[in-house]
C-alpha cells in the first residue's frame, strides 16, 4: 500500500554522495571505507541508502542480524558487518551472506560450531578488542587463547581487527583517545602475528576519521558524517544536509484568552491566539520534550513556537503572527542547524534526533 501519509522525511541522496566523497578525500588512497547504515541509515532509509553508493564502498556495517537481512532482501551483495550479533542469530548470518563481529568467546565457540555444522570454510569473521569503551570485544590478555582457538579450525577465517573509541569527538578527551590507538596497535601486532596472516585492521568512527588521522589504519567506518554531521561546526557547515522533515497545518483554531491548548491545560492562552495542529506527535518522533515552546517549526519562513503538550499523532504551534492556511507546509528541519538545535533544546545529540524519526513517516527522495 503507496504510503500517502503528509508527513515526509526527504532524503537527499545527492548530498549522501557529496558527504562520502568528502570523507574519502579525507583517507590516503588505499584506506577503505565502511559506511555504517544501521537504525535504517541513522533514521533515513539504510536500502536507499546503500543503493546509492553501494559502488564507492567496501563495507556497510549495521547493528542487529535483521538489518543486514533487509539490506540482502533488496539486493545489496556489498560486504555487509552485523556490529552486535547474537548467538540466535549466527545462522541467519550465514544463510545471508553476513559477516559477524566476534566479541566474546561465547559467541566465538558458538559460531564455529554452527559454522562446522553448515560445512563452511574459511566463514569471513571480523575480531572486536575492548579498549576502554567497555561494551563489546575482547581484551588483549585474551590474545593467545583466541588466537589458539581460531587456528585450530578452517570452518571460520579472520578478515579483520578491530575496535572503537570512547570520545573521539570530545578534544578534551585526546589523551585518552591516543591511549588508545597505543592500545590498539598494541593489540592488532601480536594479534596479527600469533594469528598468522594478514587482515584488516580498523578503528575510526566519523569523529576518529577528522581528529585521528594517523588511525585511519586500513578502513575506516563512516557513520554520522554520511549524513552531515562533523563533529565541530565548521566541518558541519562543510557538509551537506541529508534529512528534511515536513508536515502540514491539518486544521487551525482560533483559541480565546483563558482557553488552554492540548492535554491537560499545560498551556492557557495569555491572549487571543491562532493556533495550528500538525500533523506529527511523539510516535512520529518528536519528543514530548519539546512540549510548551521548547520546540518549534518553521511556516512560511517564519518560527512558530510549540503550544501545550505534544500527543502521539499531533501538535499545535502558536501561529498568530502567520499568515497562513490550513494545509500548507511546515518544516521542522531542514539543515544541520535547526537538526542540533533540536538535540540541544532536547538534551541530546544530533545521532538522536535523526534515529527517533519514525517509520510511519513517508520516506521520498531526491536524488
Ligand atoms: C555506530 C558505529 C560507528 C559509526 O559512528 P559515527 O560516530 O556515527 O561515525 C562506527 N563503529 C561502530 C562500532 C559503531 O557502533
Amino acid at each position: 500500500m503507496e504510503n500517502k501519509h503528509v508527513s515526509k522525511l526527504i532524503i537527499d541522496l545527492n548530498a549522501v554522495k557529496y558527504n562520502l566523497t568528502y570523507f574519502k578525500n579525507k583517507l590516503q588512497k588505499n584506506t577503505k571505507i565502511l559506511v555504517v547504515i544501521k537504525a535504517y541509515g541513522y533514521g533515513s532509509d539504510a536500502v536507499e541508502i546503500a543503493k546509492s553508493i553501494q559502488n564507492e564502498v567496501a563495507y556497510f556495517a549495521v547493528a542487529y542480524t535483521n538489518e543486514g537481512i533487509a539490506l540482502r532482501n533488496a539486493g545489496i551483495t556489498t560486504p555487509i558487518l552485523i556490529l552486535h550479533p547474537q548467538v540466535i542469530n549466527l545462522e541467519l548470518i550465514i544463510n545471508n551472506n553476513l559477516e559477524p563481529t566476534i566479541y566474546s568467546f561465547k559467541l566465538l565457540n558458538e559460531f564455529i560450531s554452527i559454522s562446522n555444522i553448515k560445512k563452511q570454510s574459511n566463514y569471513p569473521v571480523h575480531i572486536k578488542f575492548n579498549t576502554g569503551l567497555n561494551r563489546l570485544g575482547f581484551n588483549a590478555d585474551n590474545i593467545d587463547l583466541l588466537t589458539n582457538k581460531i587456528k585450530k579450525t578452517t570452518a571460520i577465517k579472520v578478515t579483520s581487527v578491530f575496535s572503537h573509541f570512547v570520545a573521539s569527538d570530545d578534544k578534551t578527551k585526546r589523551d585518552f583517545s591516543l591511549k588508545q590507538i597505543d592500545e590498539f596497535n598494541a593489540i592488532k601486532h601480536n594479534f596479527i602475528q600469533k594469528l598468522g596472516y594478514t587482515i584488516t585492521s580498523h578503528m575510526c568512527n566519523t569523529s576518529g576519521i577528522l581528529n585521528y588521522p594517523e588511525a585511519h589504519f586500513d578502513m575506516v567506518r563512516l557513520g554520522i558524517g554520511l549524513y552531515g554531521f562533523g563533529n565541530e561546526t565548521t566541518v558541519t557547515s562543510e557538509l551537506k544536509n541529508v534529512v528534511t522533515l515536513k508536515s502540514i497545518i491539518s486544521q487551525i483554531h482560533l483559541v480565546k484568552k483563558g482557553e488552554s491548548v492540548g492535554y491537560n491545560h499545560t498551556f492557557i492562552a495569555n491572549k487571543d491566539l491562532k493556533v495550528g495542529t500538525i500533523a506529527l506527535g511523539y510516535a512520529d518522533g518528536i519528543s514530548r520534550m519539546f512540549s510548551n515552546g521548547i520546540g518549534s517549526v518553521t511556516i512560511k519562513n517564519k518560527k512558530a513556537s510549540i503550544v501545550g503538550n505534544i500527543s502521539m499523532d499531533t501538535f499545535m504551534v502558536d501561529i498568530t503572527n502567520i499568515d497562513c492556511n490550513e494545509g500548507d507546509d511546515v518544516i521542522v528541519f531542514n539543515n544541520q542547524q535547526t537538526i542540533l538545535n533540536l538535540a540541544k533544546k532536547s538534551s541530546t545529540i544530533s545521532y538522536e534526533i535523526l534515529t527517533s524519526i519514525s517509520q510511519r513517516i513517508k520516506r521520498v527522495y531526491i536524488s
